[in-house]
């Protein structure tokens, strides 16, 4: 018997042999996640484990045999950080997919990470609560979410995934099975390995339960569109909304060819007259929450006063089905990317007060890559969303990493929300502090000595 043929002698022995597929038998779509321009590798199996000691046995098997392990949740991530490598291991999440715990009382869900956030949000409705972190998939796993720290639209109001983790059970590289955090948002006891292992790409740790913030589901919404003259000055409204006092739950710009895209995607009609939609060159959408109509009928009119005096050409209260439609439409923006033939995506995050800057810079790089460069983003956080249409190879890395160092140079980060995978790698490593690099690489070692997890995302393991 060769040692491949034990190695899946023994897989199938752990969760049984119709939870691990090979060869032929492999489902291509376990072996790739969403990122424009991927190749996946052929991996040795997909192991479907159904439980904590499940996965244990399978990191122990892997150790064995000098087997890779990629995790996989959902694979919407859009950074190429799910991707099957050759002769490695995909562990897919999907068998452990349920709540373990609705506790009101303390404010919480217990889940396993193959719970997509859907299927969470329906679990929380039933109790009148709410996961608040929306990244714009709800078919994506929480442990995706929580690997790569995943954003969205709500988070002007909730933060991201890591405001929301309080606890996580995780297997290590070892084996070993530990527990972080708990049902409290307190703790200073020794260092926060909860925040250590969000975000990290499925590189430190096999997440196996996740502790989660629960809140209050609000009852009202506003939905509010303001066209602007040009981008610049949406950017200069969004502080002033944010700051008003109102807490709004989602800031979202489209620049003009990103609001014509959506809405004739969607095959939606705002209403907007021809005049303003002529002069407009950027929208924002502004979207309250609470659970009174008239208090956010109020604080819908106070908004509209800041938009007026911050320079909107105008000012729309969208009904609230139209405003969801447009929202829905809005998260679907990467599908609309995607066939239209996008090269690349970027997620950069700027100060919210530099995306004025930083979208300009970006529009003179584009022009002088003679590419176009469409966009929309979670302006309440400067999390600048944009789609790079340059098929020149060569061109189109100068231009990426001319966009991303330049958000770099304004204050800001390659990455608000997608992470940085393979895809961004090259940029990540030319781009970051090589000391943190360096420190990150130490950290790796420490949780995982002989590289078994995700070996190569987010930076390389040596110069
Ligand atoms: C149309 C569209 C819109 C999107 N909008 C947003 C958005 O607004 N905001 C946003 O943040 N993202 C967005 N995304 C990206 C994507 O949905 C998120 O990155 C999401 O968190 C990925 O979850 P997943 O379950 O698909 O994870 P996967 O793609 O399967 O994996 C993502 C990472 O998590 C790791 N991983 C998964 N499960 C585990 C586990 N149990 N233990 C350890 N590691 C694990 C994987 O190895 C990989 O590194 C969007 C994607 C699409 C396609």
């Amino acid at each position: 018997m060769t040692s491949t043929q034990a190695a899946m002698l023994r897989l199938s022995e752990a969760v049984g042999a119709a939870n691990v597929s090979s060869g032929a038998d492999i489902n291509v779509d376990d072996t790739h996640d969403e990122a424009l321009g991927l190749v996946p590798g052929h991996p040795l199996a997909v192991v479907r484990p159904a439980t904590t000691d499940d996965v244990v046995a399978v990191v122990n098997i892997a150790t064995e045999f000098g087997l890779p392990i990629t995790a996989r949740g959902s694979g919407t991530g859009l950074s190429g950080a799910a991707a099957a490598r050759d002769g490695a291991l995909i562990i897919a999440f999907d068998r452990m997919n349920r709540v373990l715990e609705i506790d009101p009382d303390n404010g919480v869900a217990v889940v396993e990470p193959g719970i997509t956030l859907a299927e969470l949000d329906e679990a929380t409705k039933e109790a009148g609560l709410i996961y608040p972190i929306s990244p714009g998939e709800s078919s994506a796993s929480l442990g995706g979410n929580v690997n790569t720290n995943a954003g969205g639209m709500r988070a002007v109001k909730y933060g991201v995934t890591r405001h929301q983790v309080l606890g996580l059970e995780c297997v290590l590289a070892s084996g070993d099975v530990i527990q972080t955090g708990g049902k409290f948002v307190k703790a200073t006891s020794g260092y926060d390995l909860t925040q250590l292992i969000v975000g990290s790409e499925g590189t430190l740790a096999l997440v196996t339960k996740i502790v989660l913030k629960l809140v209050p589901r609000p009852r009202s919404h506003a939905v509010i569109l303001a066209p602007f003259l040009t981008l610049t000055s949406v950017s200069q409204a969004v502080p002033k909304v944010v700051m008003c006092g109102v807490g709004p739950l989602m800031l979202e710009y489209l620049d003009m060819m990103g609001m014509a895209a959506t809405t004739q995607g969607a095959g939606m009609d705002l209403g907007i007259p021809d005049d303003i939609k002529e002069q407009a060159l950027a929208y924002l959408v502004v979207v309250l929450e609470g659970n009174d109509d008239d208090r956010i009928g109020d604080d819908a009119a106070q908004v509209a006063e800041v938009l007026s005096n911050a320079g909107a050409l105008d000012v729309y209260m969208l009904p609230v089905a139209q405003g969801r439609e447009l929202i829905d439409a809005r998260e679907k923006a990467f599908w609309t990317a995607k066939a239209h033939g996008a090269n690349d995506i970027v997620d950069v995050v700027v100060p919210r007060a530099s995306m004025g800057d930083y979208v300009e810079a970006v529009a003179q790089l584009a022009a002088q890559s003679q590419a176009l460069v469409a966009g929309a983003g979670h302006a309440g956080d400067g999390n600048v969303h944009l789609s790079v249409f340059q098929p020149d190879p060569e061109k189109l890395h100068v231009l990426m990493m001319d966009i991303l160092a330049t958000g770099v140079r304004l204050g800001g980060a390659i990455s608000a929300e997608h992470g940085i995978g393979v895809e961004k790698k090259p940029y990540f490593m030319a781009l970051e502090d090589p000391v943190k690099i360096d420190l990150m690489r130490s950290i790796k070692k420490v949780f995982d000595p002989d590289s078994i997890l995700n070996p190569g995302v987010i930076f390389d393991l040596a110069d």
